[in-house]
């Protein structure tokens, strides 16, 4: 049988205080580590106002609606700027607010596809289009590639669609 030869895999959580830093062996024979770094992070909450509408789905979600989204931005560094700081707050307001206000507040987000794309550029209407579906998921990621192509140390993005459902874009090295 093939699962003769399998090998149980254990799962080991290890609890540190927040200040640890360093290399942790969890099992030297069996060359098993975990690297732990001390890590300053950030977050600040920006909100905007969207239509959009998800192609190709049957849920309720595929007619046009809107939502009032809070957004939170996550930055991290492992060791602060010489002013104390891992992002200054007003350069973060001043950089992500004027972005989601420019390019998505008050406007139809939707998939490039989607035939009700054409009808509201034709009535003058302000519409952001997407590669992919908008969800909240998209837009956690369209956002995050925004901020980090600026330079900032971001590490994750949040985007609450209502107070109780929220999408998440990060990424492992950030
Ligand atoms: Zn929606």
């Amino acid at each position: 049988m093939a699962s003769k030869g399998l090998k149980r895999i254990g799962v080991r959580i290890l609890l540190l205080p927040a200040s640890s830093a360093g290399i942790f062996s969890l099992d030297p024979g069996r060359r098993r580590f975990i690297t732990w770094f001390d890590m300053y992070r950030v977050f600040k909450n920006l909100t905007f106002c969207y239509a959009h509408r998800l192609w190709n789905y049957s849920g309720r979600c595929a007619r046009l609606h809107g939502h009032n989204a809070l957004v939170q931005v996550d930055f991290a560094r492992t060791a602060l700027t010489p002013t104390g700081m891992v992002v200054d707050f007003d350069e973060i307001k001043a950089l992500v607010q004027s972005y989601l206000d420019e390019e998505l507040d008050h406007r139809t987000i939707l998939f490039r596809d989607d035939p009700l794309t054409e009808k509201l550029k034709e009535w003058g209407e302000p519409v952001v289009t997407m590669d992919q579906n908008p969800t909240a998921e998209n837009l956690a990621r369209m956002i995050f590639d925004f901020v980090k192509a600026k330079g900032l140390p971001i590490a994750s993005v949040q985007v609450w669609e209502t107070p109780s459902s929220c999408a998440e874009y990060s990424e492992r090295n950030a």
